[in-house]
């Protein structure tokens, strides 16, 4: 079955009108294209009748629903509770994502508004997506993957459409000896999770680290859904200890565009498999199984937080350049992760963690930087907060213990009867419901850390702050990582630019719940304009010192130049020639998937 499957591939490639990493030709792109044009809409004469819809019903077992917009109640009576509940704020990422109509994010404006699909089949298996896929496909209608419902390029979701939805598709087991298909002899056994394609990251974390006492490469985000993030290269709060997600990929159960259920990994459908690494969701297959590599789990994980003030610009200058000494003499190692935030205030916040050491080599680590700022009393003002260095046993991290709630460092799903172990993080919270403004993303070399280059650097992120504020995702630029986490995000499909980073900058701005139909609710469209045109004046003071620094693509502009080279770099001939080979008929449509025209 397996050989089967792996001569599948290999026939595909041989039939493909390009070799792997050429240049596909226009044409083939040009032709998926019109397809797309294709699809048919309900009201057109080739859109499914009543009794065709029936039959895929039958074929999912009863797991067919017909979709209707929350939004058009809601517009018809803006003053309903109903109305009430899907614009409060701060929204539950959880209920969000149970809701089968709803996306995390509400849209973007200029971009695109969340519209829910005509109908979604509710998955329970493999054999379910493949009759949605063979439906979508026979019938030529648009067919989209949700997840986690995490999109900000809204990739998850398409009017008129066929979803194919996870969700129920969450189960999560710890595996303590895992061979992939294929590869006995070749790779020996290992501790290993597989995760249902529905299943989100906090789920993951409960099982194998809060019960099973192993770590595993997910996302920060504990409502993000593991198949997206996966697919997206994936960063988590301790990637420059164990690298990205795409990385621990061990092996995918997926179904691709003619219907068939196959095996990808190390030894088996390779190609596909690579692509799968970072190619970005929703555009090679559907995925119905992801399995992990399963890490030991270090003792201790622990945040600082603190925020320091400057008193004029020149303060300012001053505070960003001895936080990039210190960030280039200490924070570029597998110890540390997530954010310093340079504000437009003259203000730095770092919201760091770390893992693998205690509390006091954490306080050891940070003295010579607080040190550097007590020693400026009349240029800084270092905020009071005695919770400035925690750390925690590594197995509690993702529980929500009675200590972490009360202190207000996790919440919980607050439903009647949600289960306990539905967590978020406090600072991911904004993000439910949210309408994006504006949204940047680049890697930022180590190289600009070295001496030479650390005072061009430290004048762009204050140039940039003049019009917008820079974060500073460490953990989300792999410079520092031990080398068998760099080997393993080498191997995958993002732009490799991020091995090389010390940081990813993220540039973003959103508003509440928000929705152009819906009177009273409505986006606020001149900020949205004026907040977009800061990043992106802030985005290219940045890219004077890093010309190069391409973009995340789950993380970025949804109107990226040059996506192709910024999403994937020097991996986007060989992703679009994989997207040839596996999908030549563009089944599988996203914004700006890697065989899309510039
Ligand atoms: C609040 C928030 C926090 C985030 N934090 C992080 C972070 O810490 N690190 C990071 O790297 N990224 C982060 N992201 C970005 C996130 O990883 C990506 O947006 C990711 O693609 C979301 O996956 P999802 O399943 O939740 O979303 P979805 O919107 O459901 O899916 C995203 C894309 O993947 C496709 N897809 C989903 N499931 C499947 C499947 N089974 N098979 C094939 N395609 C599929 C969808 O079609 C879509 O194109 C964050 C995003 C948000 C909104």
């Amino acid at each position: 079955m397996v050989g089967e499957r792996r001569r599948w591939l290999l026939g595909a490639l041989a039939a493909a009108p390009v070799a792997l990493g050429g240049a596909a030709p226009l044409a083939a792109f040009a032709a998926a294209e019109a397809r797309v044009r294709e699809r048919v809409h309900p009201g057109d004469p080739g859109w499914p009748g009543e009794a065709e819809w029936q039959r895929l019903n039958a074929a999912v077992g009863g797991a067919l629903v017909k979709v209707a917009s929350p939004f058009a109640a809601c517009r018809d009576d803006p003053r309903s509770p109903a109305c009430d509940a899907l614009f409060r704020s701060p929204a539950n990422p959880w209920a969000i994502g149970d809701d089968v109509a709803l996306t995390q994010t509400f849209g973007w404006v200029g971009a695109w508004t969340t519209s829910p699909s005509a109908y979604a089949v509710v998955a329970k298996g493999a054999a379910d997506v493949a009759a949605a896929v063979d439906f979508a496909r026979e019938r030529r209608v648009r067919l989209v993957v949700k997840g986690g419902g995490h999109s900000y390029q809204g990739t998850s979701n398409a009017p008129d459409s066929l979803l194919v939805w996870t969700r129920r598709m969450n189960d999560v087991r710890i595996d303590d000896a895992f061979v992939a298909a294929n590869c006995a002899g070749r790779v020996a056994p290992q501790r290993a999770v597989h995760c249902g394609a529905g299943a989100v990251w906090a789920q993951v974390y409960d099982a194998v680290t809060t019960k099973g006492g192993g770590y595993v490469q997910g996302g920060g985000c504990t409502t993000v859904g593991v198949a997206g993030l996966v697919q997206s290269g994936g960063f988590g709060s301790f990637s420059k200890a164990f690298g990205t997600a795409a990385g621990s990929l061990l092996e995918a159960e997926v179904v691709t565009a003619d219907g068939k259920i196959r095996i990808c990994n190390a030894c088996t459908n390779e190609d596909l498999f690579w692509a799968l690494k970072g190619g970005g969701g929703g555009n090679f297959a559907v995925v119905t199984r992801l399995t992990l590599k399963v890490h030991p789990l270090p003792q201790t994980f622990g945040a600082v937080n603190v925020t320091v003030r400057a008193t004029s610009d020149a303060a300012y200058r001053k505070l960003i350049a001895l936080t990039l000494d210190f960030c280039a003499g200490t924070l570029v190692g597998p110890h540390w992760g997530e954010q310093l935030r340079f504000l437009r205030s003259n203000a730095l916040q770092v919201a760091m963690v770390f893992q693998g050491l205690t509390r006091s080599e954490a306080v050891a680590a940070w003295q010579p930087f607080f040190a550097a700022i007590d020693a400026g009393p009349a240029d800084f003002d270092l905020e009071f907060s005695p919770l400035r260095i925690v750390s925690t046993d590594a197995r509690t991290f993702w529980a929500p213990t009675l200590f972490k709630r009360t202190l207000g460092f996790i919440r919980r799903d607050d439903r009647p009867g949600a289960p306990e172990t539905n967590v978020f993080w406090p600072g991911d919270q904004a993000q439910a419901a949210q309408v994006l403004h504006g949204y940047e993303s680049l890697w930022l070399p180590a190289a600009l850390l070295q001496p030479a280059r650390r005072g061009d650097l430290a004048e762009a992120v204050f140039a940039a702050t003049r019009h917008w504020y820079v974060s500073l995702h460490l953990n989300k630029g792999l410079a520092g990582a031990p080398a068998p986490a760099l080997a393993a995000a080498r191997d995958t499909a993002t732009n490799p630019v991020m091995l090389d980073a010390f940081a990813l900058a993220i540039l973003g701005a959103h508003g509440g719940p928000a929705h152009p139909a819906v009177p009273g609710h409505t986006p606020d469209e001149a900020l949205a304009r004026t907040q977009a045109a800061a990043i992106e004046r802030a985005a290219a003071a940045l890219r004077k010192v890093a010309p190069d620094g391409g973009a995340y693509v789950s993380e970025s502009n949804y109107f990226q130049r040059d996506w192709q080279r910024a999403f994937w770099g020097t991996n986007a001939a060989r992703l679009r020639a994989i997207k040839a080979t596996v999908d030549p008929d563009g089944l599988f449509v996203t914004h700006h998937g890697p065989a899309d025209e510039a």
